[in-house]
Parts: C-alpha cells; sequence; structure tokens
C-alpha cells in the first residue's frame, strides 16, 4: 500500500482485527469509503455480538469466534492496537506480503493533506498528563488543538471530525507505536523508559524499538529525559528530517538545547536565540499543579514540544496554570490531625509509584494488588529512607512485604490479609495509627487493581471515602 495517504479505498479487501474502541470506527469508515471489509474477532459474547448487528446491517461481514484464520483475499489488515504481534493472523498476514496497520496508522494515512500536524508522547509513565498540558499551553497560544490518543479520543475521530485544528497533542503507547510504521510527527517526546508490558513486546529491547518509532521522520525537535539515557539513545537511532533538533528536559540546570530548572524557574535554552549565552524564562515550578518532581518534568517536556510548535513563552506560563490533573493523579484528599492523605491509586507499576514516593519525605505508603510480574527491590530500597510505615494489601502484597524485609527492615508494616473492597478502611485507620504530624499518607500501590477493585478510579474513591470516613 506504500507509504503515504490510501485514496483509493474502492473494492479493496480489509480485515478488520478487533471489535471494540478501534475496530467498529474502522471498520464504519473503511466500508463508507468503498472497502469491502471483514472483521474478526476472537471473542464471541454478548457486547462483541451487539457490535456485530450494527456493522452488519451496513453490510460488513463479521466474523465472531475466530480472529486466527486471515480471511481470503485480504490485501490489507487494520488491527486493534493490543493484539499481540505473534497472532497467527499476523503470521499468515506477513507470510503472505499482507501490511498490517494499527488504529493510529489508519488515522494516519486517511487524515487529508491539509491535516494538522501532530506533536506526540509517549513513555512509560506520565503520557497522559503530559498531552493534557500540552493541549492547555497550546490553547493558551490561541491554538485550535485536542488532546487525543491513547488518552481516550479517538485518532480516527479528531482525524475526520467536523473539527478543525492547527495541531493535536497525541498520546501514543507502546502498542500503537508498535503497528504504525508511517507516521511522522512534527515533534515527538519519549518521557521515560522502565520495563513494562514485556510480555507483549517479547523484550525490553523490542519495546523501546516500539517507544523510539515516535521520532521517526520527525521534522522540527526529538524531546528526550536528560535523566534517562535510553530516550537519548533511541533520539540517535532515529531516521529524522533534515534539521531536526534533539532537545532535552532535566531537573537540573539546562545545557544549550535544553530546557531545565534554574532558583524555582522553568527555563529554555533550546529554543532561543544564541542558546550558548541565552536562556528564557518560561514559568514558576509553583505554576505546574502539582509540583512534584516527576511532574515538572512532564511539564518542561510538555513546553519543550509547545516550544517546538512556535508557541511564545507566556503562553506556557498561563496553559500550565490553566491545567489540572485527572482524579488519582497525585490527588490531595484530606489532611486529618496534621496528616495529609495522598491519592496516587494511578501509580499501577513501581517506576510511577518511584516518582510518587519521591515527592514527599515521611511517608505512610499504602501498597500492593496485582503485582504483573514486577519486582519491588529497588523501589523499596529507593524509597526506604522516606517510609515511616507501611501498609499492604491485595493479592501480591507478599512480593513486597518481603523487598521491604530486605531492603527496609526497620520500617513497621501492617499485613492486612484481605483482598475484599473494605479492605481500604482497615488499611487507612491503619496508615493513621502508623502516621505523626507533618507526615503523608501515600496511595502509590505499585500494582493493578484488579484484584480487589473495577479499576484505579475505584480503588482511589474507596481510598478517599475511607479518609472522609477517619476525618468524620
Ligand atoms: P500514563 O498516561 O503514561 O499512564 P499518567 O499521566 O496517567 O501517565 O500518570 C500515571 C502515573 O504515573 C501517575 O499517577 C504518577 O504516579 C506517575 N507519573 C506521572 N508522570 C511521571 C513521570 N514523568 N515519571 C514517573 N512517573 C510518573
Amino acid at each position: 500500500m506504500g507509504s503515504g495517504q490510501v485514496t483509493d479505498w474502492q473494492g479493496r479487501h480489509v480485515t478488520v482485527a478487533g471489535l471494540g474502541v478501534s475496530g467498529v470506527p474502522a471498520a464504519k469508515v473503511l466500508h463508507a469509503r468503498g472497502a469491502i471489509v471483514t472483521v474478526v474477532n476472537d471473542g464471541d459474547d454478548a457486547r462483541a455480538r451487539e457490535q456485530a448487528a450494527e456493522l452488519e446491517a451496513l453490510g460488513v461481514t463479521v466474523r465472531l469466534g475466530d480472529g486466527a484464520t486471515l480471511p481470503e483475499g485480504t490485501e490489507l489488515v487494520v488491527t486493534a492496537p493490543g493484539w499481540k504481534p505473534d497472532k497467527p493472523l499476523f503470521q499468515a498476514a506477513r507470510a503472505a506480503g499482507v501490511e498490517i496497520w494499527g488504529d493510529v496508522e489508519l488515522a494516519w494515512r486517511l487524515r487529508g493533506p491539509d491535516a494538522a500536524p501532530w506533536l506526540a508522547v509517549t513513555g512509560t509513565n506520565g503520557k497522559t498528563t503530559t498531552v493534557q498540558m500540552l493541549a492547555s499551553i497550546l490553547k493558551a497560544a490561541g491554538l485550535r488543538t485536542a488532546a487525543v490518543g491513547n488518552i481516550g479520543v479517538s485518532l480516527l475521530d479528531a482525524v475526520l471530525g467536523d473539527e478543525e485544528y492547527d495541531v493535536l497533542a497525541v498520546e501514543l503507547s507502546s502498542y500503537q507505536l508498535h503497528w504504525a510504521p508511517s507516521l511522522r510527527a512534527h515533534s515527538a517526546a519519549v518521557l521515560n523508559l522502565a520495563p513494562d508490558h514485556l510480555d507483549w513486546h517479547g523484550s525490553m529491547e523490542a519495546y523501546a524499538k516500539d517507544k523510539g518509532r515516535i521520532y521517526e521522520g520527525n521534522r522540527v525537535a526529538c524531546v528526550y529525559n536528560v535523566a534517562d539515557k535510553l530516550t537519548e539513545d533511541l533520539v540517535r537511532e532515529a531516521d529524522v528530517e533534515e534539521g531536526c533538533r534533539a532537545v532535552g528536559f532535566t531537573l537540573g540546570t539546562p545545557g544549550p538545547s535544553q530546557l531545565g530548572v534554574v532558583d524555582g524557574i522553568l527555563v529554555d535554552r533550546a529554543f532561543v536565540e544564541n542558546r550558548q549565552k541565552n536562556a528564557q524564562e518560561l514559568a514558576e515550578v509553583s505554576d505546574v499543579n502539582p509540583p512534584a518532581p516527576h511532574n515538572i518534568a512532564n511539564a518542561l517536556a510538555a513546553a519543550a514540544l509547545a516550544r517546538a510548535f512556535g508557541v511564545p513563552p507566556t503562553a506556557v506560563r498561563d496553559g500550565l496554570r490553566a491545567f489540572t490533573p485527572d482524579a488519582h493523579r497525585i490527588a490531595h484528599v484530606a489532611d486529618v490531625d496534621g496528616v495529609s492523605y495522598v491519592d496516587d491509586s494511578k501509580a499501577t507499576n513501581t517506576h510511577a509509584a518511584e516518582a510518587s514516593l519521591a515527592s514527599y519525605e515521611s511517608i505512610v505508603w499504602i501498597a500492593g494488588g496485582l503485582a504483573k510480574g514486577a519486582t519491588f527491590d529497588e523501589l523499596v530500597a529507593k524509597s526506604a529512607k522516606r517510609l515511616r510505615g507501611a501498609v499492604l494489601i491485595g493479592a501480591d502484597r507478599a512480593l513486597i512485604r518481603e523487598a521491604l524485609a530486605r531492603h527496609a527492615p526497620e520500617v513497621p508494616v501492617v499485613d492486612l490479609d484481605r483482598t475484599d473492597t473494605g479492605a481500604m478502611l482497615a488499611a487507612v485507620q491503619e496508615a493513621r495509627r502508623l502516621a505523626a504530624a507533618g507526615d503523608t499518607v501515600l496511595l502509590a500501590p505499585a500494582c493493578a487493581s484488579m484484584d480487589m477493585f473495577a479499576n484505579y478510579n475505584k480503588r482511589g474513591d474507596a481510598f478517599a471515602q475511607a479518609v472522609r470516613e477517619l476525618g468524620a
């Protein structure tokens, strides 16, 4: 299919792999353009049947309960991003020389000739926060924009909808990048890289390689994290447009071609004239909400992308001031008896929890849940000196308990042998007992929530509810 825009879909046989949030709109759009669409789906449950009926009414063929066999005559496969590359369907497609596109590739190929450029963000943690900050900054500059992509707003809708944009702030997951071979962003950032989703990608190298695809063909700036050498390596390996620059962000004093922090001020030494000598003030650290170290890093990355797009410094400041984080991301719930209670239920892996724990001096840590194969030694060793105590909940809490015993044997630990939803109240009560005035009780579980709660939102809500009961 080449690598450019595809304009003539008439009569082309396209197989859409997977119903759901990306498959249904993809099938509809391709069908409307004249393609002969077959949707294949592994599952055959009530929801799938409902979606299938809707598509079949339009004239799309749907095959439920068999996502493995490639339909005869397939010229292109469009897959849901989460489908693993080693699936038999893809093996068959590769053997037949058939291209495989994900939802992002499809949106990229279908966008119009004058479509808005993309400022793209990926990383293990901080993606959603950073694209939201970026969109807020772009809006403050008077640009028509939206935060889209992995954030829950379909790129296909953004690209094909009636709304007109000057630029898009695009969050991309490693899965989406894997399936987006021809994507070329205006500028892009990789925030950080820590082991995650390795079962899907197969290895850390493969995961990093997929993340690094975001830099391919960048036109203006490849934004990397000075503190995370892996991200800089990815920039070096990328094949970019002539004149595209590597721009670092750092929590320290920035060198030339970097953004960083000097005396509580976010400064830009990349997008200024004579960057050997000059620096441009952008905002104060206190303009970042919350002003935790990892979040200042997110703000610098967002600022770098906005500046690459030509946004003035005042818009960076105004956009950061106007930004409020989504729920359950270092959200201050209440102060009770001089102890601060903070909900970072979104810290579902060790890398996120480490950032969270680094944000406070004296912490009673509530942790545990589903470990997803993670180990906790590094996290506990790095955070030990900040821990006043720990309260453990959830299925895999023994892993954290053992790491605490190894690296922080003096820290008191309460091991709640419970996985029921009501355990959160008990956890908060135990945490209160361990905490002294001035401490922070921090829910940063470093684990997924599904052993006890429907999702991380519900876990955070249960925490906030328990804190309210304490206060009452
Ligand atoms: P993502 O979209 O990548 O999951 P979010 O912005 O939703 O990221 O943040 C998820 C969690 O990751 C937050 O609750 C916070 O604990 C942690 N986090 C956010 N930014 C960073 C960062 N730059 N480095 C490490 N952890 C981070």
